[in-house]
């Protein structure tokens, strides 16, 4: 198998499944309880939390587990709203994750008038369109560090500082870029930043929301005295262990990592662009994350390459994952203005550090092979070749 949907989720790097095995099976305590047996759990806990911290240069204290990356974002728009209930004003993208955008929604039904900025046709957003949307009545603006689909990175240092003037809340979706680019909240403006374990070789079902301090905080999950009151649920001990080894992991080879990743990904694009014909890359390919591509092939069906890319056991995705299964095109590629042949051919790459240099010599031999057998089956396709 040749996995390159790291987007999707990753491989649980064997570090952290060592590293978490004694919480799964002896040491099961409830960290809230009075005995030792528990309690001693309590400082597992806050080492993993400083380990998060420091992957993105805030202080442990301002860091708090949640369940994953859409329990972050949920949370974080949840509390600009429960915090400055006279705000009725959100501003968010048209390229977000469906944890933002379709928790967007719900509250534009509630009655708040929500703006989603556009993009341009490399997934850019328009700074001056931007500024001019904030106003008196903006709760929080919500925009991702990177997006899933095309890896495209947003400036948020830029955004960050225009939003401080205007002391507008800032919340960062960095589930994708953290652990592939450097994060430091230290200099970045932002109040409120999201992580997901799953995406950076942490198990599912754990992440993360920075919250700066001195951020106003109104609880999402409502209960016991967890996190310091901030999200209640007892613990899940063993994948906050994981989130913190897998945090120290990226954090160590960050650089490395990413001029490795950066190297294979522009090699497979590369390769595939030449060799075959109608093909394109979709995004800004200047500000962008090292391990992911969204390329298309016009005149195929993307999941007809799928499929075809998992009969020779390579496993990639057309669109985000939450779209897998339903042929709807992809919203962000649809914002971006790809036209609608390419935007049904797409398909994303997004590879980790454990793809080996010679699996994307395989794909770059398979694919010009699957693309030209789809532009036979498809009269469309034939009339391109035939070109
Ligand atoms: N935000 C972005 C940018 C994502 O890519 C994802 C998952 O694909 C999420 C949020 C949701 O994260 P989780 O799967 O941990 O809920």
């Amino acid at each position: 198998m040749i996995y390159l949907d790291s987007n999707a989720t990753t491989k649980i790097a064997p570090e952290v499944i060592d590293e978490m095995t004694p919480y799964l099976t002896e040491l099961y305590g409830n960290p809230s309880s009075m005995h030792t047996f528990g309690r001693q759990l309590r400082d597992k806990i806050e080492e993993a939390r400083a380990k998060v911290a420091e992957l993105i240069g805030a202080e442990p204290e301002e860091i708090v587990f949640t369940s994953c990356g859409t329990e972050s974002n949920n949370t974080a728009l949840m509390n600009a709203v429960e915090s400055y209930p006279d705000k009725r004003h959100i501003v968010t993208t048209c390229v977000e994750h469906p944890a933002v955008l379709n928790f967007a929604e719900h509250l534009a039904r509630k009655g708040y008038r929500v703006t989603y900025l556009p993009v341009d046709n490399l997934g850019r957003l328009d700074m001056d369109v931007f500024s001019k949307t904030l106003d008196d009545h903006t709760a929080v603006v919500s925009i991702m560090y990177a997006n899933n689909e095309t890896g495209v990175i947003f400036p948020i240092e830029e955004i960050g500082e225009i939003l401080r003037e205007k002391k507008t809340l800032f919340h960062a979706d960095a589930v994708q870029a953290a652990g592939k680019v450097p994060i430091d909240v230290k200099k970045l403006p932002v109040d409120m930043l999201s992580l997901s374990g799953h995406k950076l070789h942490a198990p599912k079902g754990v992440g993360a929301l920075y919250v700066r301090k001195g951020t106003r905080f109104y609880p999402y999950i409502i209960g016991g005295h967890q996190e310091n009151g901030r999200r209640a649920g007892t613990e899940n001990v063993a994948s906050i262990i994981g989130l913190g080894k897998a945090c120290e992991l990226a954090g160590k080879n960050l650089e490395k990592e990413a001029g490795y990743l950066s190297a294979l990904r522009d090699k497979l694009e590369r390769n595939l662009l030449r060799l075959c014909p109608d093909a394109r890359v979709n995004g800004d390919t200047e500000h962008r994350l090292p391990n992911t591509t969204n390329m298309s092939f016009e005149y195929v069906e993307g999941e007809a390459i799928l499929l075809r890319l998992d009969e020779y056991g390579v496993c990639a995705s057309s669109g985000s994952a939450c779209k897998s299964g339903s042929l709807k095109p992809s919203h962000v590629l649809r914002a971006m203005g790809v036209p609608s042949t390419a935007i049904h051919g797409s398909i994303r790459f997004s590879l980790s550090r454990y793809n080996a240099k010679a699996e994307i010599d395989k794909v770059i031999e398979i694919m010009p092979k699957i693309i030209k057998e789809l532009r036979e089956l498809s009269p469309f396709g034939k009339e391109k070749i035939k070109k």
